[in-house]
């Protein structure tokens, strides 16, 4: 049978734009079809913004790349119109085990509140993943919205000219040339962009390598994630055990700095570490192996003039944490409004700095955290392995030190605190829904929030009096009225009788009062998009 990551899902055709004997001028051009440029480029088209997506490729990518997926991702996911699919096929999870030597320390649960559509995680390889993007793209251009994928387009060559970018692309067919209004840089963590406009990726390498092995098996371990330090089958390492769909095992074994690569992948060396774990009797296939280095780091600004840097090609973490690809996703939820309403004219280039203060302001706190992780994993000296090494031990019977171990803290989105686009705040109002944060999901009536809010900016009221519609500038703020439900009340009511949230078209508060006060919206308005 052929599997999805061995068939041309975009194979190279012929563009007229290479038959125009001129640069051919587009909106906004992407360049990379890896989840990041492929989010980017389905949230445009779907909001009618006409965008070009150039991939050196024609398949989606395979590998030891992505599988945890998180639940703001998984949200942002529904707003494009792909995430059921995803959530469907992938294997969902909420519980985290953590073991030190022979004993199991302690197991967490991720989704510590109920009322949310989303899981807190599922995992699904990152073909599928691509696949379910790259299928939402081919239905929104059979409903006729202006997204053109080109395979086997690879850029060869860029200016940024001022007022749009000029790329020389190259093809099967030969090179032509395409002009951008704007160019969203999603190609990848050695992102020729980044080189060809001469930026710098500044950051830490760490010194290790790390066996990934994709194995095939039956297999009756839980839904869990399971990771282990220091165990008897892999000493003085760590080891990490996830579950894929099709009966597919991410097993990830820590190997060390010292070691020889080519000889680590030979078959008749990973399989007798892998039945160490698994057992003498276990029978797998191997589907992938690969040996795995990581650096944490990121570009100083993700815009520069007229191109805007998303996902690897501006920030890269380890992958204790899954932070890539889902933080690549809060980027792009980030951007494609911001675009849009300065394609529109509705809002001045400047709100695309804001894209990149709140995105640096959430790749290093995406940094950070992969940073401790990894230190606390690879402890870098006797000291550092002693205190973690009784950490791990003291976790086993005592709930104080369990806190302080730390196997990855997995992806959670960015609130953005200190942001020039928030607006006032109502300290009477509950704290995890503040300006900036994220909207936390809620049941409420026979729906839920995240479901009725999205791609527009809303007012969100709770027992306060407000029009249905507030005009600015052509903007239209839309009310929504939801019923009352104990989530409701509790994220975003608390203590208080009424609230007015002004939220933004990324499902982010832009401001917030406990009465409706219409020069107070509209004024949070303009601050929301940077006037
Ligand atoms: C072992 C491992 C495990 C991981 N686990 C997770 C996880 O569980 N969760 C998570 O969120 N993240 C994880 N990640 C990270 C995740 O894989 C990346 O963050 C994600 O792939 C980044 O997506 P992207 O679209 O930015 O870049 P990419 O996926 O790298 O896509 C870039 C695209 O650009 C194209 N391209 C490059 N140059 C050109 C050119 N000149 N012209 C045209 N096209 C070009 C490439 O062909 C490619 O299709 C993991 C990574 C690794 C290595």
């Amino acid at each position: 049978m052929t599997k999805i990551f061995e068939t041309p899902l975009y194979p190279y055709q012929r563009s007229p734009d290479q038959d125009t004997g001129a640069a051919t001028r587009h909106p906004v051009v992407v360049i990379g079809a890896g989840p990041v440029g492929l989010a980017a480029a389905i949230d445009l088209a779907q909001q009618n913004i006409p965008v070009v997506v150039l991939d050196d490729n024609d398949k989606v990518s395979f590998g030891s790349r992505a599988i945890c997926f998180a639940k703001r991702p998984l949200e942002i996911l529904d707003r494009l119109g792909c995430g059921e699919p995803m959530v469907e096929k992938g294997v969902r999870w909420d519980t985290g085990r953590v073991f030190f030597d022979e004993a199991e320390t302690y197991s967490f649960s991720l989704l510590n509140e109920t009322g949310h559509k989303k899981p807190a995680f599922i995992n699904l390889q990152q073909y599928y993943f691509e696949e379910y993007l790259v299928n939402r793209l081919r239905e929104l251009q059979a409903e006729g919205k202006p997204v053109d994928l080109r395979g086997e387009n690879k850029v060869t060559a860029l200016a940024d000219n001022g007022d749009h970018v000029r790329l020389e692309v190259d093809t099967p067919e030969g090179p032509y040339l395409l002009e951008a209004d704007w160019l969203i840089a999603a190609d990848g963590a050695n992102s020729p962009t980044r080189r060809m406009l001469g930026h710098d990726f500044a950051g830490r390498v760490f010194e290790d390598n790390f066996l990934i092995a994709d194995v095939i098996m039956e297999a009756d371990f839980p839904s869990e994630r399971w990771f282990w330090f220091d165990p008897p089958f892999n000493r003085g390492q760590s080891a990490l055990l996830h579950k894929q769909p099709d009966n597919v095992w991410r097993i990830d074994l820590q190997l060390g700095w010292d070691i020889d690569r080519e000889q680590e992948m030979k078959p008749e060396n990973v399989i007798p570490r892998l039945k160490a774990m698994l057992g003498e009797e276990a029978k797998f296939e191997l589907e992938w192996v690969s040996i795995y280095t990581f650096q944490c780091r990121r570009m100083e600004r993700f815009r520069y003039g007229r191109t805007l840097f998303v996902g690897d090609a501006a920030h890269q973490v380890s992958p204790f944490g899954a932070r890539g690809a889902n933080s690549g996703l809060q980027d792009t939820d980030n951007l494609a409004w911001k675009l849009k309403l300065v394609l529109e004219g509705v809002a001045d280039e400047r709100l695309l700095d804001s894209y990149s203060y709140e995105r640096v302001y959430g790749a290093e706190e995406n940094i950070l955290n992969s940073t401790r992780s990894t230190d606390f994993i690879t402890p870098k000296s006797d000291q550092s392995r002693i205190f973690r090494d009784a950490v791990l031990t003291l976790a086993q019977e005592h709930a104080f030190a369990r806190p302080l171990v730390n196997s990855g803290r997995l992806s959670v989105p960015c609130t953005y605190d200190g942001s020039a686009l928030n607006g006032p705040d109502d300290a009477n109002l509950p704290n995890a829904t503040r300006p900036g944060a994220p909207l936390k999901d809620a049941e409420s009536g026979s729906g839920w929030l995240l479901d009725r809010v999205g791609n527009q900016f809303q007012l969100l009221t709770f027992n306060a009096h407000a029009p249905d519609v507030v005009n600015v500038d052509g903007i239209k703020i839309s009310r929504l009225d939801l019923p009352a439900s104990d989530d409701l009340n509790a994220r975003y009511l608390g203590d208080a009788k009424s609230a007015v949230y002004l939220i933004r078209p990324d499902q982010h508060i832009a401001a917030r009062w406990l009465e409706f006060d219409e020069a107070a919206v509209k004024a949070a308005l303009n601050t929301a998009i940077g006037k």
